[in-house]
């Protein structure tokens, strides 16, 4: 008899006196956890298979369904807890490495969630958003070092390649492939309406999508999918990947099974055959390799768009930092362990890498000590949640940050973290043509603009609180921050005092 060593982490329960056996249910879960069983004239459930998407739930007229976490318990420690037990029957079935998405959910610290903003009161009076001007448009790029002047006392527009953002925040790289044509037209339609970019993650760029050119980063990663001249030149700037915060270390791999039509065009790989993008990028060692690069990626655009180096936080990230600033960059990508993905084996996401908070912090102070801040701008990925997220981000050196998994919940994801599973029944991280069409770009796009309105709302008024009114006066102020629980070192590494000092 086969012996189950673990059980349905989710139970569907079922209001029999309100359900109508409409199947709808049935009909929209990808899981394939309902079923309308003909001779008992009754609706079931197959708890093993379900993901707690809640796709059912928000679909059910009645209100019959409710996902519950299911009441069974092992006998845990502190030591075995349900999850290490469930992992490790899993891996004892499998043989195989455990894989996960989105970004690390351990119980790490949330540094965000222990710094507090600062407001003005009575001195340095607060400033009213909705009656004065605010700025927070961000212009990101290289700063000229010196003033120049021609013969004739003119200054030289001497000003390396730079992109402008109508707020301090772009969307992060997600390719076409790991997310649906309907989710990447929806991030496009929604950078170009709020003047802000999006990046096409590492697996090229539809041909419908070249019109969105000034709105996209282009990236160029290891595996090199999808890369040649015209795509270069396609967008308003180039990112070279060297990391990602889900997974630093290590390369990705999208399965053969989702490169099909359109996907396999643009990565420029046959249809079915696996993308795996190798761990580093076989032509970079150093710094000075680096360095070869970002040249050969300026030279193929006539030095006009600005490139882009991505790293994962790791714990020697300001020391790399220094070095990527030195290599001709103009803009440092540094992405947090709580960064998404669509795929991540579960071990690296969980315990490889550092907050970007600290990060982030250790990055400004390092470049400033050295005086070269003003050569690159930094973007901080990888935890941000909300518009207070952004300006703690910002206060702690940021230009500005990319989100990822908060572009995707704008569109409708429910965070079950089972994108690498292809059958994501909201629309977003699938390719299946039943399932794609779950999300409407018209929406998608109205949504994510939506969210994007109300958080530049949101950052004005607390610019506003602070006496601010323009988010370069506020880039690295950690004088507006301070925090709340934390020790002396944490303080340290922050730059920042304790609330009440
Ligand atoms: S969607 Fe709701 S009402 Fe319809 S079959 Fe499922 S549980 Fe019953
Ligand atoms: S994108 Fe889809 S599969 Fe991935 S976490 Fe969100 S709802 Fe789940």
């Amino acid at each position: 008899m086969a012996v189950n060593y673990f059980y349905p982490e989710y139970e569907a329960e079922r209001n029999y006196d309100r359900c109508i056996n409409c199947r709808v249910c049935e009909k929209q879960c990808a899981n394939s956890v309902h079923e309308y069983i003909q001779e008992l004239d009754k609706m079931t459930s197959d708890d093993s298979k379900c993901v707690n998407c809640h796709r059912c739930v928000s679909l059910c007229l009645t209100r019959a369904l409710k996902i519950v976490k299911s009441g069974n318990t092992y006998r845990e420690n502190a030591n075995w807890s349900l999850k290490s037990m469930n992992e490790l029957y899993r891996q004892a079935e499998s043989g195989g490495v455990l894989l996960s998405s989105m970004g690390n959910s351990e119980p790490y610290p949330v540094y965000f969630d222990k710094i507090l903003i600062n407001a003005s009161q009575v001195t340095n009076p607060s400033i009213d958003p909705l009656r004065e001007p605010m700025e927070t448009r961000v212009i990101l790029g290289a700063k000229p070092q010196v003033i120049e002047r021609d013969r004739s006392g003119r200054i030289k527009n001497n000003l390396p390649p730079q992109l402008k953002l109508s707020m301090p925040v772009m969307f992060s790289a997600m390719s076409y492939g790991s997310l649906s044509y309907n989710a990447h037209e929806s991030l496009a339609r929604a950078a170009e309406a709020m003047d802000i970019l999006y990046n096409t993650g590492e697996g090229g760029l539809h041909e419908d999508f070249y019109r969105y050119g000034k709105n996209t980063i282009v990236q160029v990663a290891s595996g090199r999918f999808g890369v040649h001249p015209d795509y270069l030149k396609a967008g308003a700037a180039i990112e070279i990947k060297m990391g990602q915060g889900a997974k630093p270390g290590i390369g990705g791999h999208l399965p053969g099974s989702k490169i099909v039509g359109d996907i396999s065009r643009t990565r420029m790989i046959p249809e079915g055959s696996d993308a795996i993008s190798p761990a580093p990028h076989h032509d970079i060692y150093s710094i000075e390799d680096l360095r070869q690069l970002v040249f050969s990626l300026k030279t193929a655009v006539a030095f006009k768009k600005p490139v882009i180096v991505k790293i994962a936080a790791v714990h020697n990230v300001a020391a790399i930092s220094s070095g990527i600033a030195r290599s001709g960059a103009d803009i440092i990508v540094i992405d947090g362990f709580r960064g998404g993905t669509g795929a991540a084996p579960t071990r690296i996401r969980d315990h490889v890498g550092i907050p970007i908070e600290l990060a982030l912090a250790s990055v400004d102070k390092r470049l400033r000590d050295e005086g070269i801040r003003d050569r690159v701008s930094i973007v901080a990925g990888g935890g941000i949640r909300s518009s207070a997220d952004i300006v703690k981000a910002v206060a702690l050196g940021a230009d500005a940050v990319y989100i990822g998994t908060s572009a995707l919940l704008a569109m409708g994801c429910h965070l079950c973290r089972t994108c690498h599973m292809g059958k994501c029944n909201w629309g977003i991280a699938t390719q299946v043509p039943e399932l794609t069409r779950r999300l409407n770009p018209d929406m998608g796009y109205k949504r994510l603009v939506n969210l994007l309105t109300a958080w530049d709302h949101e950052i004005k008024e607390m610019m506003g609180g602070m006496g601010i009114n323009s988010i370069e006066a506020l880039k690295g102020n950690r004088l507006m921050l301070r925090g709340i629980g934390l020790n002396t070192k944490e303080l340290e590494v922050l730059g920042i005092k304790h609330a009440g000092e």
